[in-house]
């Protein structure tokens, strides 16, 4: 290629890399795929190669990460925290072996690492003492995320020093991530709440950890693995399989697959062996990381501006497959926002059969060029979200269609506007059926006031009828009302109306959950309705009763004061609570309920219950349930399918019991089961 035509594009994936870079690492919102990324970051590597002479020295192939937030107080590393370079196959992988053999001699102990993904921390311990934590930033500059990190519970706030070993100053590095199911659930509310979901672990913990109130980092559930080790003062290490000891000596989480390898054959196999087992793993991995072992050898070898030389990281390929784009269509959620999703021609993908991706919105859309009747590349997002990666451009007839985002909602016809500041447009009518529809679902849902029967068709079918406009009204539904309808009888009208009778009593935190008030999840409803023990008191709370809750953050509160304002929501109320809707928390008994010290900690599916409903029950009860297996836990009760915390009870001895042990035990103590 001529020098001129290579500066142009160079210049242009300059551009574009230096856009993908501020939306990842600044924003924590990617619009491409890490694989399109990492091809960009090929393309610009391989030009460079091409020609030296174009390299600068803020090109990003010379840069790590981005900038901090200027919102966070900065911090300077002692010592940079660098990135690593990659390798995609196995013959990278083995140019990587031959760099290092050529520069230190054939003697190399290597310690393969699962690469996590989360975001990278630094923990500065000062004689035991944590005293500052930071992330990687720009390499040399991060953020001061100390308060955040405090919220951690596998972080130390103090190391237990073995005898031999104390250093005055210890940069202790690792990842911060966020478990699989802990991702799942946080996007659930997220999409409930009709929030922007977060495209992978990795961006979803570093939106956790980044969070100028570290209420909201506290109430996601964020772990660690610690594997690196930054400055030290007053100790000596020879190796870094001795860090990763001393770090479990002093109280520090170490992956338990770390594998110190003497041959790298073994480290080819360790390699391949992952990507098959990756996904019997509670959290995410992209890739194997290989580090040289010996810290001198390591400090031999050196580092690059970016990386150093003694360490890579093997990049799992995404699994991908090619499908066609059926139709996009418009979903309008409850809070009115229209969301495009792809309709696919069916696909096995990671596990399961893929029909339907989400396009986000707009800009996404645009961005990609995606048509319909488009053939496209579809991967799961952190293996968990199906998306489109791009569109196969080739294989297009000029049969496409040009998807245009409606001006009028789907549902209503009333005008659909893009709010300034936001991708997503946003139905501008006051009586939209769709947004009233998902509304009254989302109120009668199982973790809601859990109507049993009143699900998605009916509500649409009650509605059609005009038999209720909104959830009050589900209260003055009669027999001769619902014995008409199309598939209904008597039986299970009956049965309807006997579930819409027992909702009156439900929790007062199920209840505050149901009016679907935006950012106010479950869990914060359930805070709530402890705090304020009846609904007139929340409605009644300020701004600033609501922030005093450590868990409720200022968006939550704005959110909470702004509803209760509405006529809407007082008349809403008013017949709710005119219907007989139980509007108070229940007081507890005087003496301790049957449960009362008990701690239980869930796993796996249950089949009778979801994990809201058994942890209500179980707090009822006057139990308490835990997100870990320690030596605290009293129960783990195991569903189908259950996870690594079984395994971990077993190690520790803990009594584990299946669902119909389970149901037997809350049916002695009188709970419902
Ligand atoms: P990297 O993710 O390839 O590797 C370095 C990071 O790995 C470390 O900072 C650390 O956080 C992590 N890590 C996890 N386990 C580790 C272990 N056991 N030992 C050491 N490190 C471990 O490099 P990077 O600079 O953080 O990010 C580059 C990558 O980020 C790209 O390859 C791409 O996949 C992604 N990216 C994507 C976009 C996008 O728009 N989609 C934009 C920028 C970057």
């Amino acid at each position: 290629m001529e020098k001129e035509k290579a500066e142009v594009i160079i210049k242009n994936l300059r551009e574009k890399i230096n856009y993908h870079n501020r939306q990842y690492y600044v924003y924590d919102n990617p619009v491409i795929s890490d694989a399109e990324y990492d091809k960009l970051m090929r393309e610009l590597e391989n030009l460079e190669k091409e020609f030296p002479e174009l390299v600068t020295p803020d090109s990003p192939t010379q840069r790590v990460g981005g900038e901090p937030l200027s919102s966070f107080r900065q911090v300077t590393h002692r010592l940079p925290m660098m990135s690593l370079s990659d390798a995609f196959d196995e013959g990278e992988l083995k140019d990587f072996h031959r760099r290092v053999t050529d520069a230190v001699g054939d003697k190399v102990e290597y310690v393969a690492e699962l690469k996590i993904d989360g975001l990278a921390v630094s923990l500065t311990y000062e004689n035991g003492l944590l005293t500052t934590a930071a992330t990687r930033g720009d390499g040399t500059v991060g953020e001061d995320v100390t308060q955040n990190i405090k919220t951690v519970k596998s972080v130390p706030l103090r190391l237990d020093f073995p005898e031999d070993k104390k250093p005055s100053i210890i940069e202790v590095r690792g990842e911060v991530y966020l478990p699989k199911d802990g991702f799942k659930k946080l996007n659930e509310e997220r999409e409930d709440m009709e929030l922007p979901l977060f495209a992978n672990p990795r961006n979803a913990a570093a939106g956790s950890l980044r969070q100028l109130d570290p209420k909201i980092t506290a109430a996601r559930p964020l772990s660690t693995f610690m594997y690196a080790l930054g400055y030290v003062e007053g100790a000596e290490f020879a190796t870094h399989y001795e860090v990763l000891e001393f770090y479990k000596a002093c109280g520090l989480r170490v992956n338990p697959h770390i594998a110190l390898l003497e041959s790298f054959d073994e480290v080819i196999d360790y390699c391949m062996s992952w990507r098959e087992k990756r996904e019997s793993l509670p959290y995410e991995i992209d890739g194997i990381v290989i580090k040289v072992n010996s810290l001198e050898q390591q400090r031999a070898l050196g580092a690059t501006a970016k990386s150093p030389r003694w360490a890579i990281a093997y990049k799992f390929p995404a699994e991908r497959k090619t499908t066609v784009i059926e139709n996009i269509i418009v979903r309008v959620g409850r809070t009115g926002v229209l969301t495009p999703t792809a309709e696919l021609k069916p696909v096995r993908l990671a596990g399961s059969t893929v029909s339907r991706a989400t396009l986000h919105n707009e800009d996404y859309i645009k961005e990609k060029d995606i048509r319909i009747k488009d053939t496209v590349v579809v991967q799961k997002a952190g293996d968990i979200i199906p998306e489109v990666v791009e569109v196969v451009k080739e294989k297009r007839t000029g049969e496409e269609i040009v998807f245009e985002m409606p001006h009028r909602c789907p549902e209503c016809g009333a005008e659909a506007i893009r709010v300034p500041g936001e991708a997503a447009y946003r139905c501008t009518g006051v009586s939209c059926p769709a947004q009233i529809t998902r509304s009254i679902i989302h109120f009668a849902s199982r973790d809601a006031m859990d109507i049993r029967g009143l699900g998605p068709a009916i509500v649409s079918l009650l509605l059609s009828e005009k038999l209720i406009k909104d959830a009050a009204d589900i209260y003055r539904l009669k027999r001769e009302d619902l014995v008409p309808l199309e598939r209904m009888g008597e039986k299970s009208a009956a049965n309807l109306l006997a579930a819409i009778e027992n909702s009156k009593s439900q929790p007062l935190s199920r209840l505050i959950y149901a009016l679907g008030i935006p950012f106010i999840g479950s869990k914060s409803a359930s805070i709530l309705a402890d705090a304020f023990g009846s609904m007139e008191n929340l409605e009644r709370a300020t701004y600033e009763e609501l922030v005093a809750i450590p868990e409720i953050g200022d968006k939550m509160a704005e959110s909470i004061v702004t509803f209760f304002k509405q006529d809407q929501t007082k008349n809403l109320l008013s017949r709710l609570k005119a219907a007989g809707v139980c509007m108070e928390a229940k007081k507890r008994d005087e003496g301790p309920l049957p449960l009362t010290g008990i701690t239980f900690v869930l796993t796996g599916t249950l089949e009778h219950f979801t994990r809201v409903q058994a942890t209500e029950i179980i707090e009822k009860l006057g139990g308490k349930v835990t997100g870990s297996v320690s030596k605290n836990t009293d129960y783990v009760v195991a569903g189908k399918d259950p996870g690594s915390k079984y395994d971990k009870a077993v190690k520790l001895g803990i009594k584990i019991i299946d669902e119909k042990q389970f149901m037997e035990m809350i049916v002695q103590h009188g709970g419902k089961s």
